[in-house]
């Protein structure tokens, strides 16, 4: 490596890249950041870039929030790490246990910690498995979640992950079942009604449920809108009419709330904003605003009660990370929701989103625009070949990937997901920069529209 080699080169010399087109990178080279101001980010060449997708959905209060980087830093000169082994726990991690079982929507329960989201899905599921054989239905251990959902990257949560790339794993493990995805728009037959629709899904996760047996399925996981799977908010009565489903069998609801918890939906959790109780919820992303890694189990207290019960009954849950509840961490937590609740941040999700749906919705007007879907500060925009018939592009043509990079030359990042475009904002975003968003975003659409029509 020398100096006179541009930072590009020496990314791409030394670095693996993960969920990364090779071939865009060669051909574009890496964008190299080196800090942000509010929502922007900026390059090695002083490139400056709306990033209107929070980093990875995770930096809503923006890059440089001077609550949460004086909160970290107070507890690096107080107490810079440490574990919650051993009957040993760090004060900050006490407070935050407490407080998310306050802002939680159970009235008891008990919190977790991991270091990533995949890492509480993968936890949640140890700790469904350990459950049912505490409880003599050793039997009881399939996961079942929906084709095209996303729950990470870990072996298991790779394998509950609903997406064909896993395969060059040989992905998923065994006992890992996958039913149908709540995309009205796009799985909706002929004809069918949204509520018939959601009356079709709650009937195959029952069949599916009856065909593997009750007495083997050991938990349903669920994002309350599938992020990752291009933002599909669930259609009219889906939740009611699965927990209905699920209560019957006696299968645990697992709300995983990685991108939905912390306000992005316009709520503290999707599952109030689609008025569901679930049994735990798994949170990480906006946890910590992005500012540190972590994620959390928040279990509710009917199965909090009954793991700690089967815990109990042995005396250790062989279980934990080094880093579990790491005291900066949850002292950034605690700060970013108090950030997020009580500064401001949620409240402008409120007052923008429907600013943003109207912004959106005039973009979505071009005849290559399928869909507009979202909730809060989460949209994607589907592109289409023909609208009518909603046939796709081609594959090969990439154009969402186009439409991304089309943006990022403009100063705006957006994320290519299948053949849609995903907006989800800073929840600081203010209307100016929402103006810069759909100004850009337009541009980049038409650019390519006339490109590949
Ligand atoms: C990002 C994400 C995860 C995985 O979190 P990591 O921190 O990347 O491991 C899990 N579930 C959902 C819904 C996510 O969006």
């Amino acid at each position: 490596m020398s100096v006179t080699q541009s930072w590009e080169a020496r990314a791409e010399e030394f670095s693996l890249y993960g969920f990364t087109d090779l071939p865009s990178v060669h051909d574009r080279g890496t964008v190299v950041v080196t800090h942000g101001e509010g929502p922007y980010i900026f390059d090695t060449n002083g490139r400056k870039y709306l990033d209107a997708n929070s980093g990875l959905w995770n930096m809503v209060a923006g890059f440089d929030h001077a609550g949460l980087t004086q909160a970290a830093k107070a507890q690096f000169d107080k107490f810079p790490g440490y574990h919650s082994f051993f009957g040993r726990m760090s004060d900050q991690t006490v407070l935050l246990s407490e407080k998310l079982i306050e802002v939680s929507p159970f009235d008891t329960g008990r919190v977790f910690y991991t270091n990533s989201g995949s890492e509480a899905n993968d936890t949640m599921v140890k700790m469904l498995w350990f459950l049912h054989a505490a409880e003599g239905k050793p039997q009881k251990r399939k996961i079942l979640t929906r084709w095209n959902s996303y729950h990470g990257v870990t072996a298991v949560s790779a394998s509950m992950t609903g997406k064909p790339y896993n395969s060059v794993f040989g992905l998923p493990l065994p006992g890992f079942i996958h039913v149908g995805s709540p995309h009205y728009w796009r799985f909706g037959q002929e004809g069918e009604t949204e509520e018939q629709f959601t009356a079709r899904l709650a009937a195959e996760l029952e069949a599916t449920i009856i065909k593997e047996g009750a007495d083997t399925i050991a938990g349903f996981f669920a994002e309350p809108v599938i992020g990752a799977g291009g933002v599909v908010p669930p259609p009219k009565g889906y939740f009611q009419a699965i927990s209905k489903v699920l209560a019957k069998y006696d299968v645990p609801l697992i709300s995983d709330e990685v991108i939905c918890g912390f306000g992005r939906t316009g709520s503290t959790w999707g599952a109030q904003t689609y008025d569901f109780m679930p049994d735990a919820i798994i949170s990480s992303k906006a946890l910590t605003a992005g500012y540190f890694p972590m994620g959390a189990v928040i279990i509710g207290g009917t199965l909090a009660q009954r793991l700690q019960d089967a815990i109990e009954a042995i005396e250790e849950f062989p279980h934990g990370f080094t880093a579990s509840g790491h005291p900066v961490g949850c002292a950034i937590a605690l700060k970013a929701i108090d950030v997020v609740m009580n500064e401001g941040l949620a409240d402008n999700v409120n007052r923008l989103s429907g600013r943003m749906e109207a912004g959106l919705a005039e973009i979505a007007t071009s005849a290559n625009i399928g869909e507009l879907r979202g909730v809060g500060y989460m949209w994607a925009l589907e592109a289409v070949k023909d609208r009518a018939t909603k046939t796709p592009f081609d594959g090969h043509l990439s154009v969402s990937e186009r439409i991304a990079n089309t943006c990022t030359d403009m100063g705006l990042i957006c994320r290519p997901l299948g053949q849609s475009v995903v907006l989800c904002p800073p929840f600081i975003m203010t209307e100016p920069q929402m103006d810069e968003m759909f100004e850009k975003l337009d541009r980049a659409l038409k650019k390519v529209f006339a490109e590949v029509a």
